[in-house]
């Protein structure tokens, strides 16, 4: 007993002056070491037996492995390689830098977190997806996409708890239970679910992903579709072994609902904008028009600070010729989107117009998340507007400063330019993220924004799906 007793104060001892002459190198190793495992070392000594069992006791080491090595492979080793836990109230540093100086061992490095080699892809960006990369699958035009792969490079978007900007889809709601999609939505702080009170006094009881204008309730459920459809793809939960990918993989959205299976009024529009921009979201994404010139309507999305990103119609129509409302209203904070297909031609559906519309974007074959943990294609310049959408939400996650002007800027200044589009919209071309990211990355000032789309004229509630 005595015996045993002596041998650990003396350890004690050896550890306490081992840390202490080591300090000043542990020190140096601060946030100089690679990923890896706190707490854990890989060392080898000099020699095999009897240095194992001394080195730790010396320093209180838990042998995890000693490696057991062929003996083809031990010959040129020289000495054994031993797996060990440091002391708890030992740093890795700590640990490193007082065994490094020992005689006994050849050399300790961190137990490093190692990678797989991978393309740097999300595990679901299904092939369906070609507005995010298009391979030239299903007789697609390659590169006749966004650049999603190349976006995400710089960054795959932040969900709330990263800070993430808040987008805000409105729409006929979404299926919040997702598993495509929950991770990604944004949860009020202030509510408490399922309680039947107001508890942040915002005027809606238990508004916990967002908002239902047509009951006034804080439940936004989607019983069309539509919704869920357009949330993926500016959302989908990316990198989750499952389903799709938005164009943010980490996404911060909300569920505001004022549309059903046939269409909706412009009192609940008005209401949804106004409960998006009280709760501060800094996109909207619309993929709705229909109704006339509605001054009250063009008077909240006015006086929102959200960039409103809207779907430009589905009637072939030339909206420089036929106004079609929201999309049209002459608002610098607008964006009206057509929608192209995989080889980049305009959608035979899609309204266009050289001062009215802005760019293009992917809507047709467009597969994205659908209620009841669902997945669908659908067609639409509804499934272009949340690729812009999306890729708003991935430029704000870079540079959460960015005005409106500023993302308006970089999102038309840096598409790709296309003869189906030349003529026919403002830009003439389709959105590239991966330009738009890029040039924002570069550091490049941002230009003045480009002149605000002119005309109004004389349509409210389709859902361009
Ligand atoms: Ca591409
Ligand atoms: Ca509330
Ligand atoms: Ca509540
Ligand atoms: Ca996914």
């Amino acid at each position: 007993m005595t015996s045993e007793a002596k041998v650990t104060i003396s350890s004690h001892g050896k550890l306490d002056r081992a840390l202490q002459s080591s300090s000043r190198a542990a020190q140096a190793l601060k946030g100089q070491l690679n990923e890896h495992k706190p707490g854990e070392v890989i060392v080898k000594v000099k020699q095999s037996d009897g240095l194992q069992q001394e080195l730790t006791s010396d320093y209180n080491l838990e042998v995890i492995e000693k490696f057991d090595l062929p003996a083809n492979m031990m010959r040129g080793m020289q000495g054994d390689l031993l797996h060990l836990r440091l002391p708890v109230d030992v740093t890795t540093e700590q640990g490193l830098a007082m065994l490094r100086q020992d005689q006994r061992v050849a050399y300790a490095e961190t137990n490093d977190i190692l990678h797989a080699i991978d393309n740097g892809l999300p595990n679901d960006l299904n092939p369906k997806l070609w507005g995010l990369d298009n391979q030239g699958q299903g007789g697609g035009t390659v590169d006749a996409d966004i650049d999603g792969p190349e976006a995400w490079r710089t960054s795959v978007g932040k969900n709330q708890s990263q800070g993430g900007p808040l987008i805000a889809v409105i729409d006929t709601g979404i299926d919040v239970a997702h598993p495509d999609l929950t991770a990604n939505l944004w949860t009020n702080p202030g509510e408490i679910a399922g309680d039947g009170i107001d508890n942040d006094g915002n005027g809606t009881i238990d508004d916990v992903h967002g908002y239902n204008a047509i009951d006034g309730s804080g439940n936004p459920v989607d019983d069309v579709g539509h919704g869920s459809h357009c949330a993926g793809t500016i959302g989908a939960v990316g990198n989750n072994e499952q389903g799709v990918v938005g164009v943010q993989q980490n996404a911060n959205m909300m569920a505001v609902k004022f549309l059903a299976k046939n269409g909706g009024t412009l009192a609940d529009a008005v209401k949804a904008i106004s409960y998006a921009t009280k709760m501060g979201a800094r996109v909207t994404s619309n993929s709705w028009g229909g109704g006339g010139y509605n001054q009250a309507l063009k008077d909240v999305l006015e006086n929102s600070p959200a960039l409103h990103i809207f779907a430009a119609g589905n009637d072939k129509n030339n909206n420089d010729a036929k106004a079609a409302y929201p999309a049209s209203y002459d608002l610098p904070n607008i964006i009206a989107v057509a929608a192209t297909d995989k080889n980049d031609k305009l959608a035979g559906f899609s309204n266009y117009g050289l001062k009215t519309v802005d760019l293009g974007a992917p809507g047709v074959d467009i597969y994205s998340t659908t209620p009841g943990g669902n997945y669908q294609s659908y067609n639409g310049t509804s499934m272009a507007c949340p690729h812009v959408a999306g890729a708003a939400g991935l430029l704000l996650a870079t540079d959460p400063s960015l005005s409106n002007d500023q993302l308006r800027e970089l999102l038309l200044g840096t598409t790709d330019k296309i003869p189906a589009l030349e003529g026919k919209t403002v830009t003439g071309g389709r959105l590239n993220i991966g330009s738009a990211i890029a040039k924002l990355s570069g550091q490049e000032p941002p230009q003045p924004p480009a002149p605000p789309p002119a005309n109004e004229g004389g349509c409210f509630n389709k859902i361009f799906g």
